[in-house]
């Protein structure tokens, strides 16, 4: 072996054919949950840490990576997982590092078969390729959880704030989205299909938080996002406080909408990332291939800049910024 390579311990998992925590010892444990077979008939199992506390409490469920190229939660349970001592903790936490396991060995977003498993949940017993791994996913995994953060990142092509959506009717809910330290809350109540609501339905307090770009570990947002985490535990008085605290006091917004291109051309967009804008204040600047201006985008209302593009090449209907109404539902 080459003098440059130290070799750690590493390796090995327990396989299981479904997440039970409440038979696990107290400590930490690695697990894989089988779900389906792949084309060589070789199982695929789903990564999961459990840190399962020696004083009772609720399970708490960290998923990652429902989009295969999401890879900013991935990291963000690893950090977390490494500063949690079951012996201090009450209850239990599970991380389940990478829900799409077909897409993230693919580096795409979706399942191999070109569904989006973040719009098929909880799938069926008897379905397609997605839907049926969907349906194990929720029969072996999810029904385990009392909470759940389901952790993703922006799409190609545009950069996002670090953000959370929730239910923030939903009083336990809300409690959480405003507990980790996000820049911006989106009351969003969960459209149908999502992991999200599929696990909220069962009346489970649950949120998305939006973590950065696709198919990179930003350790910034990393950081903040798993100091974020470790708050909301502490919240839940399940870990005694850690020193670290993230910062609090974000922007909450009642609903959020992307604004599109009407033609195509050269977008720049000059808005600021997080920035908040008035009515009528210049959003971005569309011009031809000779560098001819054709549009001027304005803020149509008061908002604030929750993601905006950065690919500059648009086709009609491209996406500008994503843009958030300040405010508590109604
Ligand atoms: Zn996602």
């Amino acid at each position: 072996m080459s003098s440059w390579i130290e070799v750690h311990e590493g390796g090995g998992f327990l396989p299981v054919d479904a997440l039970r925590p409440s038979e696990l010892a107290p400590g930490m444990h690695r697990l894989g949950v089988h779900v389906v077979e792949d084309g060589a008939a070789r199982p695929v199992h789903v990564p999961i840490l459990v840190a399962k506390g020696a004083k009772p409490g609720p399970t708490v469920g960290i998923t990652a990576a429902v989009h295969g190229n999401e890879l900013n939660g991935i990291a963000t349970i690893h950090r977390l997982f490494r500063r949690i001592d079951p012996n201090e903790l009450s209850g239990t936490v599970v991380g389940v590092t990478i829900v799409n396991v077909p897409g993230f060995i693919r580096h795409d977003r979706l399942y191999p078969d070109a569904q989006d498993l973040n719009r098929i949940m909880p799938g069926k017993e008897n379905g397609n390729e997605a839907a049926v791994y969907a349906h194990r996913l929720s029969t072996r995994l999810l029904g385990a959880f009392d909470v759940l953060l389901d952790l993703h990142t922006a799409s190609f092509g545009r950069v996002n704030t670090l953000y959370v959506r929730a239910d923030m009717k939903h009083e336990a809910t809300a409690k959480l989205a405003r507990a980790i330290g996000a820049e911006i809350i989106i009351h969003n109540a969960g459209a149908d299909g999502t992991l999200r609501a599929s696990v909220a339905s069962r009346g489970v307090p649950a949120i998305t938080v939006e973590i950065g770009d696709p198919q990179v570990i930003d350790r910034d947002k990393v950081r903040l996002t798993r100091v974020g985490i470790r708050d909301v535990l502490e919240e839940l008085g399940m870990l005694p406080p850690d020193g670290e605290r993230a910062v609090h006091g974000a922007i909450e917004c009642h609903r959020s909408a992307w604004l599109f291109t009407d033609t195509g051309g050269l977008l720049d967009v000059t808005a600021r990332l997080g920035a908040r804008v008035k009515q009528g204040d210049v959003l971005a600047t569309l011009c031809d291939p000779w560098g001819r201006k054709l549009r001027t985008y304005r803020a149509p209302e008061d908002g604030v800049i929750i993601g905006k593009a950065t690919n500059p090449v648009v086709r009609t209907g491209g996406r500008i910024v994503h843009l958030g109404i300040e405010g508590a539902p109604s």
